[in-house]
């Protein structure tokens, strides 16, 4: 099958906060040579540009809380109406509500098979997980560090930083919410399709 007549390879990650989603879709969607979508990346870059969506997103992300449904089904909808779409795509932090996963079915219609996969990793491990994980400030470059020791990225020398809402509270707030809102209804909703 040549690449314009191929299938367009749609699928969706889900897991809980460590669990590797970001680091498999960005493997994968290079590997089939789609387009990756991170709603966790939308929306940090959106609190760096300090945009109005960006401020609105801050408070609630360093809350370990989720953003409203309304604004993140918009703004997937808009992503995934773009051109860049065609061949595919793989989407990780979305959906993570039952609201937000009958919209994204919606937003499917007549445009192939989306297929679902989760990660599942032992809370306890992903708590150890997070508190090495650091992102590189220059290039957002993710990477793990022994506990406490500061690095520069090894891709680019910026500096390694813990993301805002990696404290061990706030890690432990959000797989709350994972296990709640996510795990439990999101995907009984997605697995009746
Ligand atoms: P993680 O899965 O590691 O918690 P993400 O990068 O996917 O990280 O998301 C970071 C934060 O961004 C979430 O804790 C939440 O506040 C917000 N967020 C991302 N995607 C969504 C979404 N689909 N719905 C609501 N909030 C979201």
């Amino acid at each position: 099958m040549n690449e314009s007549t191929r299938l367009p390879i749609n699928l969706v990650v889900l897991g809980a906060p460590g669990a590797g989603k970001g680091t498999q879709a960005v493997q994968f969607a290079r590997r089939h040579g789609i387009l990756r979508i991170s709603t966790g990346d939308i929306l940090r870059d959106a609190v760096q540009a300090k945009t109005a969506l960006g401020q609105r997103a801050k408070v609630i992300i360093d809350a370990g809380a989720l953003v409203d449904d309304q604004l993140m089904i918009a703004i997937v909808r808009e992503r995934l109406t773009r051109s860049d779409v065609v061949r595919g795509f793989v989407i990780d932090g979305f959906p993570r509500t039952v609201a937000q996963a009958t919209s994204l079915d919606e937003i499917m219609v007549g445009r192939g098979e989306l297929f679902v996969i989760e990660i599942t990793v032992p809370d306890e491990t992903l708590v150890e997980r997070v508190a090495r994980r650091r992102v590189c400030e220059q290039c957002g470059n993710v990477a793990s560090v022994a506990a406490g020791v500061e690095r520069r990225c090894a891709k680019c020398g910026g500096e390694l930083v813990l993301r805002s809402d990696d404290t061990e509270s706030i890690v432990r707030e959000r797989l709350r919410v994972y296990a709640k809102e996510t795990r439990t209804a999101a995907i009984s909703e997605v697995s009746e399709h």
